[in-house]
């Protein structure tokens, strides 16, 4: 685990730097309850304090930028959102000069460059184990011949076309007594407002001031990182004279994972079983992210019901900066079915003396009429309405039947009665 700078902000919570979300979770609650305004009047100040540390640190981008820099992250990694200024201070201490919202600034006052961001696609497996890769960039780098000058030194003359204001402004008379002022990039100095002599140039850069270089940066994608996170580099970015760089800023990109499906901490997969193993018990092995092999055992005499969800406590993913606490994996068990006369009729009756019996019917007295269940693709929309007018006598006796808790073939309408029950099934 990469060790936390400043723990102010999970003192104020009263966790350790390591604490899960579920852990900062509870406390912001249990302490936001405690000095709410509207119980404790005078704790007004706590209560926001509470409230950013919550804020910050339930947020995994500020948190991590809090974690690697402390306050300063905050200060730099914030793209905004007023109305923190006092209670930042209020923490931190100090003013907050150059902060929030005027990332161009850096906090000696030079000019910031922008910051580079890369998707960087992960497997549900790296995000798992965790992982080191190395990242090949290219990238400008002050020239290190004229130290970003671009030649000798004193050979950097203002540029006389746009005096050095990298633009030049042009008057065109549109009409007697109307003028229109056009600004435009200087071309003699490309808008740099200097210009170096052809035989000063230094020779390395071509007066160009920096250089490609390739960059290897090595990546940690640590244990239970998630979707759409960040990592920082800290001023890895383009150089350019008198700018501060920016930071590279690489964007967790999950992949698809073909068994398993991440929501937060947990993992969830689906499992294919026949009805001989849902009655009857079952193991079966699955490989996990680390390549485990985990057995999963379901005892004889206990029963999975189709579409049915079990859960294996701490098989989930592991908590970021807290790799040892893992969620939950939610195994979604599939039955499949024998096939249509998959054995013979007198096998079944066996099998029926076996199953628990059928519900006993009531009698009813009267008109009925036996009805066919046909094989139906819902897929296919029901064609509905006409052959629901075909049935529309039977009204009365479906919700007869209704009352009396038959069971109904969903999108049918007409009336299960009891001789009805031997209806055909092909
Ligand atoms: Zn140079
Ligand atoms: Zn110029």
């Amino acid at each position: 685990m990469a060790s936390v700078v400043d723990t102010k902000l999970y003192d104020i919570l009263g966790v350790p730097p390591g604490a899960s979300e579920n852990e900062l979770k509870k406390a912001y609650r249990k302490l936001a309850k405690e000095y709410h305004p509207d119980k404790n009047p005078n704790a007004g100040d706590k209560f926001k304090e509470i409230s950013f540390a919550y804020e910050v640190l339930s947020n995994p981008e500020k948190r991590e930028l809090y974690d690697r820099y402390g306050e300063q992250g905050l200060r730099e990694g914030s793209g905004g959102g007023g109305g923190m200024d006092d209670i930042f201070s209020h923490i931190f201490g100090g003013g907050l000069f150059g902060f929030m919202g005027n990332q161009s600034r850096s906090r000696n006052g030079r000019r910031r460059g922008e910051d580079m961001m890369h998707p960087l696609k992960v497997s549900l497996e790296d995000l798992y184990n965790g992982k080191t890769t190395k990242l090949q960039l290219s990238k400008n780098v002050l020239c290190s011949a004229c130290n970003g000058q671009g030649g000798k030194t004193g050979a950097v003359q203002k540029c006389s076309a746009c005096r050095g204001h990298g633009v030049r402004t042009m008057i065109r008379q549109l009409a007697p007594g109307m003028v229109q002022q056009v600004q435009s990039v200087c071309s003699d100095c490309n808008g740099e407002g200097e210009v170096i002599n052809k035989k000063d140039r230094c020779k390395k850069c071509e007066g160009k001031k920096v250089i490609k270089e390739v960059k290897i940066l090595e990546v940690h994608v640590d244990k239970g990182m998630k979707h759409g996170q960040r990592i920082t580099f800290a001023g890895e970015a383009d150089q350019a004279p008198g700018v501060e760089p920016g930071d590279i800023v690489l964007l967790l990109q999950e992949k698809e994972h073909e068994v398993f499906q991440r929501d937060g901490n947990d993992l969830h997969m689906t499992y294919k079983i026949g009805l001989v193993e849902a009655l009857c018990g079952f193991q079966f092995t699955f490989k996990h992210l680390d390549a485990r092999q985990i057995v999963v055992k379901y005892p004889p005499g206990k029963v999975i019901e189709p579409g049915c969800v079990r859960v294996v406590r701490g098989e989930g993913m592991p908590q970021y900066r807290n790799p040892f606490e893992k969620g939950d994996l939610y195994i979604k068990f599939d039955v499949q079915f024998p096939e249509n006369n998959w054995v013979s009729p007198d096998k079944l009756s066996e099998l029926e003396d076996l199953l628990p019996s059928r519900p006993e019917v009531p009698n009813i007295i009267g008109y009925t009429e036996e009805v066919e269940l046909q094989e139906f693709d819902s897929t296919r929309g029901s064609g509905g309405g006409q052959r629901r007018e075909a049935y529309n006598d039977s009204f009365e006796e479906e919700s007869r039947a209704a009352q009396a808790g038959f069971l109904r073939v969903p999108g049918w309408s007409a009336a299960a009665q009891p001789e009805g029950l031997s209806i055909g099934m092909n």
